[in-house]
């Protein structure tokens, strides 16, 4: 696979605008752009460091996967997501390797990318996204 750099961490939080608070007061970090992904269930906060992003992820619905995330384990680091070039070869070179995917082909994210879940029992527990964006 061809990653190169982390895309971003998703943060899973209960209340977008209190944690925003936390980011841009305590650390100083400036929110550019807030966005509703419905067919997550999900609002998003990102703040850019260097060419990695941080994203919150407040549910917007508690049978959503963020919802049922919070309620088993509480607000917290999420996933990582890596950029790769490629995404559809990455799913393939993936899962002849024996990972289990969540998405088997990729589909739209926030911001407009490419994404594409790894199920964390075969990253070792790390629920992995996958992310390209793609120039149209
Ligand atoms: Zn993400």
């Amino acid at each position: 696979m061809n990653i190169s750099h982390i895309e971003h961490i998703g943060i899973a939080v209960k209340n977008l605008e209190d944690s925003i608070k936390y980011y841009e007061n305590i650390l100083g970090l400036k929110c550019y752009s807030i966005e509703e992904v419905k067919e997550q269930k999900v609002r998003t906060a990102f703040f850019m460091i260097g060419q990695t992003k941080l994203e919150l992820l407040e549910s917007t619905d508690s049978e959503g996967p963020i919802g049922k995330f919070i309620e088993k384990k509480g607000e917290g680091i999420h996933h990582l997501a890596f950029a790769v070039k490629g995404i559809e070869e990455a799913l393939v070179e993936a899962e002849s390797k024996g990972i289990q995917l969540i998405d088997k082909c990729p589909r739209k994210g926030a911001e407009g990318l490419d994404i594409a879940f790894l199920h964390p029992k075969s990253t070792a527990g790390v629920l992995t996204e996958l992310c390209e964006k793609k120039n149209i």
